[in-house]
């Protein structure tokens, strides 16, 4: 792919433009015109010659470019206190065919019955409900997908609360330990929603005992992990299920600032009729209408928000997910999100972030070069 300009390669490896020349000449180029672009391979063939470190001043830089746009330091946990409270946002989890889709269909339908609007069945990646207590749940489908461990890797704890979907047919099998194991080490709580029990093999005993030996603490053995029979096909305890997330979010208090500098997670993004669009998760701050955010390489000022049902909204806080459109390059799921202060900066940093992504692959192919050159000898 191209990458660079010989006179920009000079400037680069920090030699004259004529030095540059010569030395591709030396190597057989037969183009050397300062504004002939190079590939990533043939501009890491050139700049070994002067053992160029492509990557070198570059990460630092980078490092200075994302300090300078994220302006807010995290506020003091004994200021967290003031802040409003926002919604817990909740992944379900559990080993396959176990019903995390079932009960995620009876919790949208639910929700989407209960607004005005409606009627959308599409594949969404996360999803608020709005409880008739007034209060609101956000739930994340899919959480074991390459977003999730992507922001994961960053040290980035998205889900508050797993709630772990377990078969009263079917008990713990590999994935369900995978979740627990998973849970334990991010420190979410669980919630076990033994789902299933309408069926006549049902054992929510078993469940239980199986769970229990595996490290999960349910309170009926003297824990504090909730256990919830429920029934994604017939809806029994799914109401009972949303009250014990709503407990659990209270006792954990989850609060967030909603002014200041936007921030947030790319949950999924796709193409739709409106462009390229990318739900968005905030994490702090109000996203509005006219916002400017970066996500990875790529940033938009924010045309429309719009919920999982298509409605335009005027904002979206801390814990919502809210559908962001008008990117000017299609984002990634499990990127971050970051308010900028104008387009300018945007258009900046993800220009900065295109130049590092091409530098570090320019020394991937430099490493490439020496192995075959190493294994030739
Ligand atoms: P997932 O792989 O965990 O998302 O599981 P699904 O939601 O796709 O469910 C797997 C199968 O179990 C489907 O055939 C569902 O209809 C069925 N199922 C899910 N929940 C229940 C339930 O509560 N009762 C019964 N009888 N079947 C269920
Ligand atoms: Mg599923």
């Amino acid at each position: 792919p191209e990458f660079v300009s010989v006179s920009k390669l000079a400037q680069l490896t920090n030699v004259t433009y004529q030095e540059m020349a010569d030395k591709m000449e030396e190597l057989g180029f037969e183009n050397t015109s300062h504004d002939h672009i190079l590939g990533s391979e043939e501009a890491g063939l050139i700049a070994m010659e002067y053992n160029f470190d492509p990557t070198m001043g570059a990460q630092d830089e980078a490092e200075a470019e994302e300090r300078d746009l994220k302006a807010l330091p995290e506020p003091a946990p004994e200021d967290k206190e003031f802040l409003p409270v926002r919604p817990p946002v909740v992944a379900i989890m559990g080993h396959v065919d176990h019903g995390k889709t079932t009960i995620l269909d009876y919790l949208r339908k639910s929700s989407i019955a209960a607004s005005e609007h409606g009627g959308i069945t599409q594949h969404i990646g996360a999803f608020s409900v709005a409880l008739s207590s007034g209060k609101t749940i956000t739930f994340l489908d899919t959480p074991g997908h390459a977003a999730f461990l992507e922001m994961r890797k960053r040290g980035a704890t998205v889900t508050d609360i797993i709630i772990l979907v377990v078969a009263a047919d079917d008990s713990v099998k590999p994935q369900t330990i995978e979740a627990i194991k998973h849970a334990q080490s991010a420190h979410v709580p669980i919630i076990v929603a033994v789902n299933k029990i309408d069926k006549e093999e049902a054992n929510v005993d078993r469940v239980k005992q199986d769970l229990a030996r595996h490290g999960v603490e349910i309170e009926d053995f003297g824990g504090d992990t909730q256990v919830v029979p429920v029934s994604g096909k017939t809806g029994q305890g799914i109401d009972e299920l949303e009250d014990a997330a709503v407990t659990l979010s209270e006792i954990l208090d989850h609060r967030a600032d909603t002014e200041g500098q936007v921030e947030g997670w790319v949950i999924e993004a796709t193409t739709k009729s409106n462009g390229r669009v990318a739900t968005v998760l905030v994490r702090r701050g109000t996203l509005k209408p006219g916002t400017i955010i970066v996500a990875g390489k790529t940033w938009t000022r924010v045309r429309s928000l719009r919920n999982e049902a298509g409605v335009v909204q005027m904002s979206a806080g801390p814990g919502t997910p809210i559908e962001v459109d008008g990117w000017r390059d299609q984002p990634e799921a499990g990127d971050e999100v970051i308010q900028a202060p104008n387009e300018q900066k945007a258009a900046d940093v993800v220009d900065f972030r295109a130049e590092l992504a091409e530098r570090i692959r320019m020394a991937e192919d430099m490493e490439k070069i020496n192995a075959q050159r190493r294994e030739q000898q």
